[in-house]
């Protein structure tokens, strides 16, 4: 049975269509599923028993089942979820003063390698559909009663390593009938997948772009990053030029802030020199331990030495420094304690 959450408003209009439907029922039954966000389609009482049927038939809502959901006193959420195939998946829901925002994850494993993350621990077992992404936010929002209101791409996996179904689930989150979630309040993080950027920056939707450059040179980037090995620091500079070129958009530099390694102040001129005149914004996220890694979090004191030689430079960047509150940091722990 197919996912009904894997169907993009336009692919629903044709399947009603198909099954000899008028085609504005298709409107009506995208709102059930995503304003009404029903569990069985015989909850839809303005629709004919036949749709009923034929949709009962063709599709299901389940995507995945709670296993553990976590809330710590800041208001964040950590769910943890099976795909019913072994997989475990988690998604985080963060408060923001502006609303509640969703953490998802789009593969199962990582294949990027990162040495300071937990999800790069397991490789890649599977992407995730477009409709395991959106449950997602359905899920979540019904397993805490609250209303998501903006979405980072951050948890388990290489978003643009799953490129087609991420698009499709931007589709589908932003159709204006349905959850309406904005592009501009939708962002993707990704490590740095050049020919992928150069053809985010195509995609016509204003959804945000962060990369992970956690490192102004190649020395210090591979010792991090695997992936630096494919894509180099020039390269994925040149790739962010070139997407904002294209978009007049401002980049997020997502930069962790790992002790003795990438966070001197000489480090802090040589990255302040090379974004220098462009037009992106640094997120300093102190790093969060994981057992599986030889890294330390950085001292208070050095982070704030980095920012100011940043903000010296003028460079607009911003110093995280709660960890509860820190979305990056969240994602991707809860499942590798459970593995
Ligand atoms: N694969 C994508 C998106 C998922 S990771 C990417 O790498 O960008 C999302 C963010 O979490 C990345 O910026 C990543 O570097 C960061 N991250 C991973 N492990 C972390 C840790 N232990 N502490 C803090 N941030 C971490
Ligand atoms: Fe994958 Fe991102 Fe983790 Fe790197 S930081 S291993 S790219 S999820």
């Amino acid at each position: 049975m197919t996912l009904i959450y894997d169907l993009t408003f336009e692919e629903l209009e044709e399947f009603i269509v198909e099954k000899g439907f008028p085609k504005y029922r298709a409107g009506q039954v995208w709102h059930w599923i995503y304003v009404q966000k029903i569990d069985y389609f015989n909850q839809m009482n303005n629709v004919p028993q036949g749709l009923v049927d034929v949709m009962t038939e063709n599709f299901t809502f389940d995507s995945m089942e709670l296993v553990i959901k976590n809330v710590s006193d800041d208001g964040t959420i950590k769910f943890l979820y099976d795909l019913h195939d072994a997989n475990l998946i988690e998604t985080v829901l963060m408060k923001h003063n502006y609303g509640m925002s969703a953490c998802v994850t789009t593969q199962v494993g990582c294949n990027i390698g990162c040495s300071f993350c937990a999800s790069g621990v397991l490789k890649k077992q599977r992407d995730l559909s477009a409709g395991e992404i959106v449950g997602q936010i359905i899920k979540t929002e019904k397993d805490s009663g609250v209303r998501i209101s903006s979405i980072v791409i951050m948890g388990i996996g290489e978003p643009f390593d799953n490129y087609k179904n991420l698009v499709k689930f931007f589709k589908i989150v932003n159709h204006p009938k349905g959850l309406a979630i904005g592009a501009r309040h939708i962002t993707v993080s990704t490590s740095g997948l050049v020919p992928k950027i150069k053809e985010f920056a195509h995609l016509g939707l204003q959804v945000n772009l962060a990369v992970s450059l956690h490192a102004p040179n190649n020395e210090i980037r591979s010792k991090l990053m695997k992936i630096n090995d494919r894509f180099k620091v020039e390269e994925v500079i040149d790739a962010i030029k070139y997407y904002i070129q294209v978009t007049n958009r401002r980049v997020t530099i997502e930069y962790i802030m790992i002790q003795e390694v990438n966070d001197s102040v000489e480090t802090a001129k040589e990255l302040a020199a090379l974004l220098k005149g462009m037009n992106v914004y640094v997120n300093l996220i102190p790093y969060n331990k994981v057992k599986e890694a030889p890294w330390e979090r950085s001292t208070l004191e050095r982070r704030e030495a980095f920012y100011k030689v940043l903000k010296d430079n003028k460079i607009t960047a911003v110093l995280r420094r709660e960890q509860g509150h820190d979305i990056n940091a969240a994602c991707g722990q809860l499942r590798s304690q459970h593995l």
